[in-house]
């Protein structure tokens, strides 16, 4: 997708500090990260939002958390504990319009969200 800046990611035309890539999905640290391990773990196919998941495209789902299985261990935080997190739209604080699952941890996180 154009201007997309996870679709530059993935085509490695925006660099980023990847951790994890297969056919079907790349993992990286984010940007400006929220908690000491703070990684995105996106499908490599262009799914707008949570909204756009379809009987179709969700396998990804599935495999995306498998891979956070993985990453988890690999960022040894997979014992203290963490957070996956989506924001889908406006109200849920979406600023990127590519489906992308954060990994938060490292430290206790506070819940509820603001
Ligand atoms: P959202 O608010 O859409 O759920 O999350 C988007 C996330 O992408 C934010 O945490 C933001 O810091 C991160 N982000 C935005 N642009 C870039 C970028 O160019 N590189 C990386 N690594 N992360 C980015
Ligand atoms: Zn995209």
């Amino acid at each position: 997708m154009e201007n997309c800046i996870f679709c530059k990611i993935i085509k490695g035309e925006i660099p980023s500090k990847k951790i994890y890539e297969d056919d079907k999905v790349i993992a990286f640290h984010d940007i400006s990260p929220a908690a000491p391990v703070h990684v995105l773990v996106i499908p490599k196919e262009h799914i707008e939002s949570a909204n756009y998941i379809t009987q179709e495209n969700s396998k990804v789902i599935a495999h995306i958390f498998q891979v956070i299985n993985k990453i988890v261990e690999e960022l040894n935080i997979s014992q203290g504990g963490y957070r996956i997190v989506n924001n889908c739209g406006n109200d849920g604080g979406q600023t990127v319009n590519h489906l992308h699952f954060h990994v938060l941890g490292g430290r206790e996180l506070q819940w509820p969200p603001g």
